[in-house]
């Protein structure tokens, strides 16, 4: 489980998370909602130890992240990270672009990487592309190769940082789709996304992120479809 404990994160005098209480246990998918700002990346960027907290605590499992001690590799292994905007390497077909992490970070056989690379191509609807060069691929297939090459290492928990923004309309369906997939085969997510009726439908909590604080937390039968608090009406007034 993720274990977030009164979190505070500052750049110089700029608070962006202002204590942050967050739990995401096995299984669970968590969506982060709020405006430009309000320091959805920041908190997955000190998930996964991008970035230094001045206060509180963050737990991985066994693993306490901002611990001196802790080894952060081991640490990131267990935290797949898919971003808005995800640069494959072009001179690697699709195939290998899935498979070198493991062969470089998990020191696989070419053999064993290969094989976990191509069950995760299939899994994402890439069947069909090991052996294209990314740049011939659309923005959704693009985006479902980032997310079968962080499969690929296996990790326990998945963080998508607004996934489907850069895409043009036709091409988020996909994208999402494959989130759900992931759903049902019961992986622990955390979703930054705009994209506020997959929020609805496929989460179990959702939070709704203002300057820095949650604002409201809950089902999303409670914070989508029956917002308790005026900030958050008026947010989803803007975006629905
Ligand atoms: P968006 O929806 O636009 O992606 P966000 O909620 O993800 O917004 P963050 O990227 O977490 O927002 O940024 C929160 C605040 O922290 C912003 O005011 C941003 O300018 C500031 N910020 C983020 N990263 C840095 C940095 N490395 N140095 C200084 N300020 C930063
Ligand atoms: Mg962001």
């Amino acid at each position: 489980m993720i274990n977030i404990q009164n979190v505070h994160k500052s750049f110089g005098d700029l608070e962006v998370l202002k204590g942050i209480d967050l739990d995401v246990k096995k299984g669970e998918v968590l969506s982060i909602i709020g405006s430009s700002g309000s320091g959805k990346s920041t908190l997955l960027y000190c998930i996964n130890a991008i970035e230094k907290i001045q206060k509180g605590k963050i737990i991985v499992d066994d693993i306490d992240v901002h611990h001196p001690d802790t080894n952060q590799d081991q640490l990131r292994q267990r935290l797949g990270m898919v971003f808005q905007q995800w640069n494959s390497f072009p001179h690697l077909t699709v195939l290998e672009n899935a498979a070198l992490a493991p062969r470089v970070v998990k020191k696989m056989s070419k053999d064993e990487a290969m094989a976990i690379a191509e069950k995760e191509l299939i899994h994402v609807g890439l069947g069909d592309k090991f052996d294209v060069y990314p740049t011939k691929l659309s923005g959704g297939q693009q985006q479902r190769l980032a997310i079968a090459r962080a499969l690929a290492m296996k990790p326990n928990y998945m963080l998508f940082d607004e996934i489907t923004s850069a895409l043009d309309p036709e091409l988020v369906g996909e994208v999402l789709d494959t989130l759900r997939i992931l759903r049902e085969d019961g992986m622990t997510m955390i979703c930054v996304t705009h994209e506020i009726a997959f929020a609805r439908d496929v989460s179990d909590t959702v939070a709704y992120f203002q300057h820095g604080v949650i604002e409201e937390m809950g089902p999303p039968d409670q914070v989508i479809s029956n917002p308790q608090k005026e900030t958050t009406q008026k947010f989803l007034s803007k975006v629905l």
